[in-house]
Formats: C-alpha cells, structure tokens, sequence
C-alpha cells in the first residue's frame, strides 16, 4: 500500500529527497512546483519505505492503511496527478549548496518567519556563515506561529524544525528589536555583508467600500493574528453575538476563520488558541458564517487539501446556487474542486452550526449608523476575456444580507520599509531572484536582499519559502564570492553593543530550545 501526501503538506519538499524512488513531484525544479498546491506521491512507483513520511516536518505524508475517512480523498487526488500529462524535465535533485569562498561571510536576516528560518538554514549550509535573525516580536517564527489555526496542529510542528535550525553553529538571533526604529538599515548593512529582508506581507488588503471601518467589520488577517495571540491585537475585541458572520473572499484563510468560528470551542481547547479568544469563543452567538466569493465555484481561491480538511470539520456545509460540472479541458484542481462542491449536493445537513459558500456576489458597501448591520451584494455574471481570465461582471440586481460582523479576506499586503524601494502596485520590494533593484528592472542595490512574500507577494505555503529562500542565498553568496558585497565596517560585537546601548530589552539568543527527539529524527534522516 503506498504512502499518500494529505492536508497538511507545507511543500518544503523534505520528502522529495528522502525518496529513494523519485516517486513525490512536482520537485522544486519542475515547472509546476509553484502552482502546485501540495506534493503528490506516485502510487505505481511507491515502494512504500516510509523515508517521506519520516522526513515530512509536519506529518502530512501518511499509509494509505492508516487514513481517517475523512482523508480517503487523498488517495485519489495523489494519484490523479499522475494521470495526467505534465512535464517532468528534471528529475529530483537537491539544489546544491552555494559554496562560500573566502569567509566568514555575515548576514543579518530581517524577519524570523518560514522564509527567514529557511534563508538561515540555506546560509548555515557553509562554514565560516554566521546570521543574525532579527524580529520585532519578542518570538520567533511569524506566520509559523502566528498564521497557521491553532487546529491545524500537524502544521503548527514546522516551529520544531525552525528550533532545530535555530540550535546550529553560526545562527544568531535578537527578538524585540525594531529595524527602522531600534536600528536603522543602513547600520545592519554597516555590520554585515549583506542584509536579507524576510518581513512578509504584514497587512491586509482593503475592500474599499462605503461602511468598512465601521464596528462590527474587521479584517480576516486581524481575526486570524487575535486567534493565535499575536501581541498586536491582544486587546482586541469582536463581537460574537451576531447569530450570522460573513467572509469576503474565499481563499484558505476564509476556510481557516469560518471553522474557527464555528468549531466546538471544547475541541480547540487543546490547541495552542489564545485563552482570550477560546473564552470569546465560548461564548459566541455565531451560528452560520456565509464565505462570499465575487466570482463562480471554478475560481474558488481555497485549495483542494484545505477544502477536503473542511468537509471533516464537524459543521454543515452548504453550497447555494448550481455548481457547473467539470468539463473536459479544465485543470485537475478545479475538477476536485467542482466535484467536491457538487458532492455536497448530497450531503445530509443536521442542523449543526454551517458554513454557507455563496458565489457570484460582490459586496458594494457595509450598512449600518454606529455599526455594521448588514452587507449589500451586487449579484454577478462572469465574463471570459481574450487571455482566459475570468471576470465577475454586475448583473445590475442587487441585495443585502442582515450581519453584524464582517471580516474582509481578500489577501495580505506588503508594506514599505524605511530606506528601501517598494514596488507599490504589487506590494513586494523589488527585486530580480531576490536581488533588490531600485525599482522594477532598475539597478541592483548592493548587499540587500528579499525573501519570501515580500518577495513575490503573498502566496504559497510555509515550505514553498524553502526554494525560494535558496534562490535568494544563492545569489547573495555569488555576490560575496565575486567581491561585490563591501566588507562591514564594525564586527558583530559592535552590533550586540550597539544593541544593548538603543534596546537594552531586545532578546538576543531567543531560539525555543529544541525537543530532543525531534533533533534525533532530524538528524536521522540527513
Ligand atoms: P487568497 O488566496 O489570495 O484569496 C483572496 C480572496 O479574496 C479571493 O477569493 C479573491 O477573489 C478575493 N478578493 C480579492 N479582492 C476582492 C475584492 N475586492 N472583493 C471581493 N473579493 C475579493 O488570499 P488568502 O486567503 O489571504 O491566502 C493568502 C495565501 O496564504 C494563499 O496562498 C493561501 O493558500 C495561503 N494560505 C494557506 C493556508 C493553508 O495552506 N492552510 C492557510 C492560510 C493561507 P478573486 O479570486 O475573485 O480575486
């Protein structure tokens, strides 16, 4: 019985190179690795060894013997991927190690988020590398910690790699350090050869209607960032006693929010929830959360694993409006995607909490005097452009839904940093293969680096930081190798005085220590 890839994958591709047969695609160096939405095992070419699900840092591979009922779909849709003809031009290879010449080389890290933890590790690869990760938050690991559900606990282990990476020699860290404020960017620079800015996409994108701001309407990120205990929105309140709450958008962060909202509080118990939202939780009026998507069921922006997670959630799921049926030529995901949504025509709903989709809607304002009352909706039709992308267009009828809470989920955005260039428009820094230019297509700016989803925007799973962290270090390292990175006029000691005389409550060291037996199992398969 062959091994099947689940949920929880976080495509860092760890089990790509555990596998002795080659049988986990796409690989980071085919074509599709980027718009993958998870790894796929090959059950004709499966020896069934058990090396993947070994390597795998947040359990997601798993014996096809040992699936919950829930997870059946995983067989088909693991083996649905090689069903179809893709390109397979290269096979699995680890991407080799830049090897750096005529160290040490020092590097300050910006960030301590998946894709700084990932740029680190990379880094730490070569002797004689020695990085400083530096993070606002007094701890580590961004999105890791502060993104991903509190339910989502096989996701949430990824922190215990981080520890690992964390414990080796040369790696550096100070928490509760603002660059910008505590420090400034050109003194990192002055420290290091090369500074790489791993600050991910720190705040939400707007709906831009009349009524948003109003109390009762919030943004999904915040709700997301009050859930996990993020120090910035621990006094934050929301109103739990509207009997209806609706999500604008319906990517997997609308998923992740509308289960929370309706999971038994006693479940999530367990999990690492902060206490304050588990006791708001415990007294929530929630009932139905409505996910409003502008566009049809085909252009659903959750993905497939995320989905098939939710239809094991304990809540009604309910589809309103007609679900087209695949037809030939469209791509596997939005055939599991179709068919999963069809499929729940046929499922028995019990009078439990529910999560209601509802597409072609567009909200055009928020009503309501002091707060929010309801959501007025534009109804609409899609239309088809010469390029093959698929607009919602108004059909000029309209309604308003009755809520008092509103959560807009409609995507992360980048923000600008003191003294670097921002591409506006895409909200990344921009930046050629992680070399920061002045502007799109402008000159490289010497020594600074980016990574992650100010990079390229906010999209991709935790481990899809991995490639990308490498591209990134393989071209910093380049540029050391070939003398294009200036010499740092003050040593690493001078940074750590520099930072006890302008923060003396900045953390140096800061990693969690790392739990024994995962180091072992770390170890083991290296
Ligand atoms: P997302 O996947 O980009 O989804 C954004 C949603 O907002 C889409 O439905 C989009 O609709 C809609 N939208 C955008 N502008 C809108 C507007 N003005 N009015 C109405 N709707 C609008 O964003 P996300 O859910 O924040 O996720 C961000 C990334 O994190 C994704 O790559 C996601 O997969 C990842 N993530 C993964 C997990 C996981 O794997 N468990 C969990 C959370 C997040 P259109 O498609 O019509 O533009």
């Amino acid at each position: 019985m062959p091994y099947v890839v689940t949920q929880s994958c976080c495509s860092d591709a760890s089990c790509v190179y555990a596998c002795p047969v080659n049988c986990i695609h796409p690989t980071p160096d085919e074509p599709d690795f980027l718009s993958a939405e998870m790894l796929y095992v090959d059950p004709e070419s499966c020896v069934d060894c058990g090396a993947c699900a070994t390597a795998c840092p947040v359990d997601a591979i798993t014996s096809t013997k040992r699936l919950t009922p829930e997870q059946q779909p995983f067989i088909e849709i693991n083996a649905d991927f090689y069903r179809q003809v893709r390109p397979r031009t290269v096979l699995a290879q680890p991407v080799p190690a830049a090897r750096v010449e005529g160290g040490p080389l020092r590097v300050a890290i910006v960030g301590s988020g998946p894709s700084a933890m990932y740029a680190a590790d990379e880094l730490l690869t070569q002797p004689d590398v020695a990085v400083t990760v530096i993070d606002r938050l007094p701890v580590p690991y961004g999105l890791a910690r502060f993104g991903v559900a509190p339910d989502h606990t096989k996701t949430r282990r990824v922190s215990r790699l981080y520890d690992v990476m964390s414990e080796q020699p040369g790696f550096g860290s100070y928490l509760n350090l603002t660059v910008g404020q505590d420090v400034s960017h050109e003194e990192l620079l002055a420290h290091n050869h090369a500074v790489i800015y791993a600050v991910g996409a720190s705040t939400d994108r707007k709906l831009g209607i009349p009524g948003e701001g109003l109390p009762g309407s919030a943004s999904a990120t915040d709700f997301v960032a009050w859930y996990n205990g993020h120090p910035d929105q621990s006094e934050r309140e929301f109103d739990l006693t509207q009997r209806r709450a609706v999500i604008v958008g319906n990517g997997n962060v609308a998923l992740d929010v509308a289960r929370i909202l309706t999971a038994d509080p006693e479940a999530l118990s367990h999990t690492d929830i902060s206490p304050r939202a588990l006791e708001a939780l415990r007294h929530s009026k929630v009932e139905e959360v409505v996910i409003i998507a502008r566009r049809g069921p085909a252009e659903s922006a959750f993905t497939v694993p995320e989905f098939v997670g939710l239809l094991g959630a304990d809540v009604d799921i309910v589809v309103e409006g007609d679900v087209p049926e695949p037809v030939p030529g469209i791509s596997q995901k939005v055939e599991h995607k179709l068919r999963l949504l069809r499929g729940l025509a046929d499922r028995p709903v019990s009078g439990r909490k529910r999560i209601v989709f509802r597409y072609l809607s567009s909200p055009t304002a928020l009503s309501g005097t002091d707060r929010v009352a309801g959501i007025e909706l534009a109804h609409n039709e899609l239309a088809t452009d010469a390029d093959g992308t698929v607009r919602a267009v108004p059909t000029g009828s309209t309604e308003t839904l009755d809520t008092g809470l509103v959560l807009a989920s409609v995507g992360y955005r980048g923000v600008p940093l003191p003294g670097l260039p921002f591409d506006d428009a895409a909200g990344v820094i921009p930046n050629s293969a992680g070399r920061v230019r002045s502007a799109p297509g402008g000159e490289v700016v010497p020594g600074v680096y980016v990574t992650g989803w100010i990079k390229r925007g906010p999209t991709g799973f935790i481990g899809t930081n991995k490639s990308c962290a490498q591209e990134t270090v393989r071209g910093l390292v380049e540029d050391f190798n070939t003398g294009r990175l200036t010499e740092p006029a003050y040593g690493a000691g001078d940074f750590d005085a520099l930072v006890s005389a302008r923060r003396p409550s900045a953390i140096r060291g800061g990693a969690v220590a790392a739990r024994p037996g995962w180091k072992a199992r770390l170890l083991a398969r290296v």
